[in-house]
């Protein structure tokens, strides 16, 4: 089976919560290739549901997916205008005065948008230099103004609330439409929502949108299984030693495909039916050993992530984020797209 993409739970999910942001558009973030899973799946699917405004990091990305999409789609680029960019068909989001003013030269007819910094010190304008520009950049009609919280997963650190008054103290009466929030921005409540929101993570089943369908499920062939006695060891480093008569299967993959180097006997299983086969001995480039001693029959194939373990929970373990544990998973596994 190897790595199973559901796309209609991606779907689902960004109308899950588009429906939690119903005053504003609901955009869709797929930099990173649709963070990992393949925006050439991805964004068809999400345009046929009804998004209109896909966010991506480069404008090599939007490039890749402008032709998938029709004219009435926009591909809006973080990273704004960077030099010998390839804008064509693209809305750079412009993040200083050097990029708005080369792009007001090199484009004056198309369209752009602004990112201000409302307090992570990231990309975007700080209050004096959008002062300093404001007057000239909203003459020139930006399609939207944005910022981006730092901390919107956590709803009550107090970074939220400044944010939000940072972002309208430096938007007021600009009568251009406001975007704040990304996935957890939409569930911090109405007053992030603005007129577009951004979700992305929540879109392919990560946290912080805990009510996401499952979108990623990952299994691994068994090439071999073997008894281990008490004594004996598995794996690079010695790191593991059996205490008892064991039997390990080894599955075809490792950190080469995504499966973090991390999850070395770090508590993370693979899942036979269910079943947790902990993962035992170090993870190497194609190969992951686990401990399959209690299973009456080995499966053909073992799951790392799956409704019992899923991407948020092997990114614990690996001491990670689910948007690592994602964008990590490479282009060896055999792909199905449901
Ligand atoms: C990545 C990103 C998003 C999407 O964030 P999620 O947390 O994945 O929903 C939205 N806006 C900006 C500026 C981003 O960089």
């Amino acid at each position: 089976m190897g790595l199973q993409i559901d796309i209609a739970a991606i779907v689902a999910n960004w109308k899950a919560l588009a429906a939690k942001a119903p005053t504003a558009r609901a955009a869709a973030v797929v930099k990173a290739d649709g963070y990992g899973l393949g925006a050439a799946k991805v964004v068809p699917a999400l345009y046929e549901a009804g998004a209109r405004d896909f966010f991506v990091a480069l404008a090599n990305e939007g490039q890749a997916i402008r032709a998938s999409l029709p004219d009435d789609a926009t591909i809006n680029v973080l990273s704004g205008h960077m030099e010998g960019a390839d804008l064509e068909g693209l809305v750079p989001v412009i993040n200083n005065p050097e990029q708005f003013f080369r792009d007001r030269a090199m484009r004056p007819e198309k369209p752009f948008a602004i990112q201000l910094d409302s307090g992570m010190n990231r990309l975007g304008m700080e209050a004096a230099e959008w002062a300093g520009i404001r007057d000239e950049a909203l003459a020139a009609g930006p399609a939207f103004i944005m910022s981006h919280l730092a901390c919107a997963d956590e709803p009550e650190h107090p970074a939220n609330a400044l944010q939000l008054k940072a972002f309208r103290e430096m938007t007021e009466g600009v009568g251009v439409p406001l975007s704040l929030a990304a996935t957890g921005g939409i569930l911090l409540g109405p007053d992030f929502h603005f007129d577009m929101v951004r979700p992305g993570v929540g879109l392919y089943g990560g946290m912080p949108f805990a009510d996401a369908k499952p979108v990623v499920r990952l299994s691994l062939p068994v090439i071999q299984t073997r008894e281990v006695q008490a004594g004996e060891i598995v794996g690079y480093g010695a790191t593991w030693t059996a205490d008892s008569p064991r039997r390990v299967a080894t599955v075809a993959a490792g950190y080469a495909d995504g499966i973090l180097r991390m999850l070395s006997s770090s508590g993370a299983s693979l899942y036979a039916d269910g079943k947790a086969c902990p993962i035992v001995g170090r993870v190497s480039m194609d190969l992951v050993t686990a401990d399959v001693t209690h299973l009456d029959e080995i499966p053909a194939e073992l799951e790392l992530i799956c409704p019992e373990q899923p991407i948020d929970a092997v990114a614990g373990y690996a001491g990670t984020i689910g948007y690592e544990i994602l964008t990590s998973l490479r282009h060896r596994y055999k792909r199905a797209y449901l």
